[in-house]
């Protein structure tokens, strides 16, 4: 099979028939192989309906219904686990995506050999409270990651089909799906143009809060991609260092004291300088640090992916 694309919808009544109907133009047009796995993340208007009748007309449609809504991420891993196509496409439910572009993503996966394609809504058409914060989020995750993209959170993209199979999207990972690929070995990833438009119909589905969880989301990735298999290389390297420093402060502290008894000047109490105070704040802190560099080490150690490399050719 030449494509799958998948679709994550929630409460999306109004737009899945035109977008589905959209889609099997482009793929009759272009005599592609294909399905559509629509992916309904729990939801509570006529959404499911509409899918079971659209399956019943067109069998390269398909539906898989989440027992309740559990977010973007988790509804694009339930997709990228049955999709079958050599090509993977995702897709928005509301129509801001456009199904036209799928061929040329198509042929830059399979001619231009990206692993990965993103689309760049170059021109958006959200309001500024959206696109501001976006370009500040698109800047950070690009110094983090390193992947010079637009537009990471783009609900269009093209994956060869290994890609998805090797990656785990969670909680709301959908946002760095190209890190994710990174981190795997999947390091050919691409950009394309893409139109974008209007939500026609229904409301978005993230409010405000999702540049705040967004930040959060991006120092996770990225301090778990650099330590979770060493923890200790960043917690015990930080404790140590402190707990050195204040070492030396507090040995300070003490000869000053002695030379001072022993020049038999009347010394002030060590207690009475705030340095005493700052330096056993500092061992305190750094032995606590290394503390949980080791036990961070302990749980990684006996984590089951501990040791979750992938053989990429054997001959
Ligand atoms: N979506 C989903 N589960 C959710 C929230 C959203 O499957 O919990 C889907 C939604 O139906 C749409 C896509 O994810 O197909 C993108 O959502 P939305 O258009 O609301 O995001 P925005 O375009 O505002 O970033
Ligand atoms: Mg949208």
């Amino acid at each position: 099979m030449d494509l799958s694309v998948i679709v994550p919808l929630y409460n999306e009544e109004e737009s899945i028939t035109e977008l589905t109907k959209w889609i099997a133009d482009v793929m009759k047009k272009n005599n592609f192989s294909y399905e559509i796995i629509m992916v309904d993340d729990g939801s509570k208007d006529n959404s499911w309906n509409v899918i079971q009748k659209l399956a019943d007309d067109n069998n390269n449609i398909h539906g898989i219904k989440l027992k309740r809504n559990y977010g973007k991420s988790a509804a694009l891993h339930c997709g990228f686990q049955s999709a079958e196509g050599d090509v993977v496409i995702t897709m928005d439910a509301d129509l801001q995506d456009s199904p036209d572009e799928i061929p040329e993503l198509y042929r830059m996966i399979k001619d231009e050999h990206y692993d990965l394609v993103s689309g760049w809504k170059q021109k958006r058409y959200d309001p500024i409270s959206k696109t501001m914060p976006t370009k500040l989020f698109n800047a950070a995750a690009r110094v983090a990651s390193g992947i010079k993209l637009h537009d990471f959170n783009c609900g269009l993209k093209a994956y060869r089909k290994n890609v998805i199979k090797d990656i785990e999207v969670y909680g709301e990972m959908h946002r760095y799906i190209p890190v994710l690929a990174k981190q795997a070995g999947y390091t050919t990833i691409g950009e394309k143009v893409v139109i974008h438009r209007a939500r026609k119909f229904g409301v978005s589905k993230f409010g405000i809060n999702r540049f705040i969880n967004g930040f959060l989301d991006l120092l996770s990735i990225s301090f778990i991609s650099r330590f979770s298999k060493k923890p200790m290389h960043f917690f015990g390297s930080l404790g140590t260092l402190l707990f050195l420093i204040s070492l030396m402060a507090i040995v300070g502290i003490g000869v000053t004291k002695y030379f001072y008894l022993k020049s038999g000047h009347p010394a002030p109490l060590i207690t009475s300088t705030p340095y005493f105070y700052i330096a056993l704040t500092g061992m305190i802190l750094g032995t606590q640090l290394f503390l949980a560099g080791f036990l961070a080490e302990l749980i990684s150690r006996s984590a089951s992916n501990r040791n979750d490399y992938v053989i990429d050719k054997k001959i």
